[in-house]
């Protein structure tokens, strides 16, 4: 007699799969489903399989099968994620006798109403790693001043922070389940305020056992640790945004206030990094009018290249209300002396990817404050003490949050 492994192996490979359809053992039946013979007709009658386990796998192919069937486990899976069923056959399920699948199809009932599922998004979920700890400079459009949310920094908070982050960190990864690629973003307050302990976040990500998942690991400093740290990033973080805000140096100090990096500093600092194999950004935030932008800009442009960063972004500061920052990117945008890579509008950001004919990178972003509040699931935070959250205010925490992990949602009212 074959054993049962055999016939498995065989039922996943066979051109005549139709002989295991009534196999006495359902793992045996369950290898048609990997079987590329298997027709549609075999796997519809599979779906009406005595293995729950098989039907359980089929119930999103056969959906009207799957909502009718005996088990609640069925039911279920054919909702749980399922974000193309119809509004009808989630108002079937609000009377089902099973809680579980009533609440299921109430959930996704009420995303269904209010949001809209973004179906050509192909970017990375960012997971923003908040490195808990304050900052030297002192800039007006710090979005830690303003949120108000972060903690005050004791030695016990940092001890468990370090314990808990990769915890909270594998928490979302598992859930985003590879469903799309992952970029952690390691901020602050400034992350590399405290070198020594910066350092043990980055032995901590070396030995992080799902570190294959994160296509791109970044690092937003102002670059105050920089030369302590850079050789720990090595093979760690892809790429660091440094944040200058202003390529002037006079100008530079009154934006920081507290801190004052020569352009010198900047070239010491980026030859560093590129030594560890890592590239570096320059960060504008652009918290003023700027007269003649296009000259601003562009100055701003021939200096970043000059100290060896690879790409210069401007950000919109989503505190001052820069009504021009829109007709600043779209100008640039305009410009013949620019060539345009990527271009988006979503509820979330307005953004562009620009190159110069020389090939050097120019960005603008314009963001929204919470991008929780119009587009749930585009980015998750390891807040700085140390647990995961769904929106940077730590109003919601991930493990309550309400929508299938993984997708990205656009609140309806917005667009
Ligand atoms: S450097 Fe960054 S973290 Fe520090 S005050 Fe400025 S904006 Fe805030």
């Amino acid at each position: 007699m074959t054993h049962w492994r055999e016939e498995r192996k065989i039922a996943r490979k066979t051109n005549k799969p139709s002989k295991f359809l009534e196999h006495q053992n359902y793992l045996v039946r369950e290898g048609l489903l990997n079987n590329p013979n298997t027709t549609f007709e075999m796997l519809e009658v599979l779906s009406q399989d005595d293995s729950v386990q098989i039907r359980e796998k089929l119930a999103k192919k056969f959906v009207e099968n799957a909502i009718n069937d005996r088990n609640w486990r069925v039911r279920y899976a054919a909702i749980n994620d399922n974000l193309e069923l119809s509004c009808e056959i989630l108002e079937k399920l609000l009377s089902d006798k099973d809680i579980r699948v009533r609440k299921k199809a109430n959930q996704l009932l009420k995303i269904q109403k209010e949001y809209v599922y973004r179906e050509d998004f192909d970017n990375a979920i960012t997971i923003k790693l908040v490195i808990p700890g304050s900052c030297n400079a002192n800039c007006s459009f710090c979005y830690n001043k303003h949120s108000n949310k972060m903690e005050k920094c004791t030695a016990e908070l940092k001890q468990y922070w370090l314990d808990n982050f990769l915890l909270s960190l594998e928490q979302i990864i598992l859930k985003i389940d590879k469903k799309q690629p992952i970029s952690i973003d390691i901020t602050g307050n400034e992350p590399t305020l405290d070198t020594n302990f910066f350092i043990q976040v980055m032995h901590k990500l070396r030995g992080f056992s799902l570190r294959n998942e994160v296509s791109r690991i970044t690092c937003t400093t102002n670059g105050i640790g920089l030369k302590k740290v850079a050789p720990f990033m090595k093979g760690v973080v892809n790429y660091v945004n440094i944040s200058v805000h202003d390529y002037n140096q006079e100008r530079r100090k009154q934006i920081f206030g507290t801190y004052f990096p020569t352009d010198k500093y900047y070239e010491n600092a980026v030859q560093l990094l590129l030594d560890n194999g890592i590239h570096a950004s320059a960060i504008a935030v652009v918290s003023e009018e700027i007269s003649n932008f296009s000259s601003w800009r562009d100055s701003f442009i021939k200096w970043a290249d000059k100290i060896g960063f690879v790409s210069l972004r401007f950000r919109y500061d989503v505190y001052c209300n820069n009504n021009s920052f829109l007709n600043y990117m779209n100008n640039t945008i305009n410009d013949k002396a620019f060539y345009t890579i990527q271009k988006e509008n979503t509820p979330d950001s307005n953004w562009c990817q620009l190159s110069t004919k020389d090939g050097f990178m120019v960005f603008f972003l314009k963001g929204v404050i919470d991008t929780y509040k119009v587009s749930p699931g585009i980015e998750f935070i390891v807040h700085d003490d140390g647990k995961a959250y769904a929106d940077f205010n730590k109003s919601v925490l991930f493990e309550e949050y309400d929508f299938p992990v993984g997708y990205i949602f656009d609140k309806k009212s917005i667009k």
